[in-house]
């Protein structure tokens, strides 16, 4: 499939770049506009949009803030632990927008699963529908985010 020429040069700068070793596309062989519709056809198939997974996310992140760093239980089974950390990331994309380096961690104590994204990770979620590639270490799984996120 052609890609549009903003995804492409995006992509250019994403691999070219010093961002590519921060781990935004991992080592993910698939192309930028190929990893976020795959992202956006499992998250769609699961009954949800990255808009959901985006809102869910920000109020996850803004309970557990309350905890200062230290564990919040915000739900049965589910405890959010936020830490803030000083300075800013700029998104990737060609607009304006920079993001708290704050990283928040969701653990699931009946499943001990467990999940961790930045303010970055949110803003990429719902606006950009990028998840991230594959072998990042901040690569968020659809599914993944889905099973944790709503107790499914
Ligand atoms: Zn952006």
């Amino acid at each position: 499939m052609k890609k549009p020429p903003d995804l492409q040069r995006l992509e250019k700068m994403l691999r070219a770049s010093r961002l590519a070793a921060k781990g935004f596309l991992g080592n993910d062989p698939r192309a930028l506009s190929e990893i976020i519709e795959q992202d956006l056809s499992e998250l769609a198939r699961l009954g949800y949009t990255k808009e959901h997974i985006a809102t869910r996310m920000q109020e996850l992140t803004d309970l557990g803030r309350h905890g200062l760093g230290t564990p919040v239980t915000v739900e049965e089974d589910m405890a959010v632990t936020v830490d803030e950390h000083r300075g800013q990331i700029v998104c990737p994309w060609p607009h304006a927008g920079r993001y708290a380096k704050t990283v928040t961690l969701v653990h699931r104590s009946d499943t001990d699963e467990q999940l961790c994204w930045s303010d970055l990770s949110i803003h990429l979620v719902g606006r950009h529908g990028f998840f991230q590639g594959r072998g990042s270490p901040f690569r968020l799984d659809p599914a993944q985010l889905v099973r944790i996120l709503y107790r499914t």
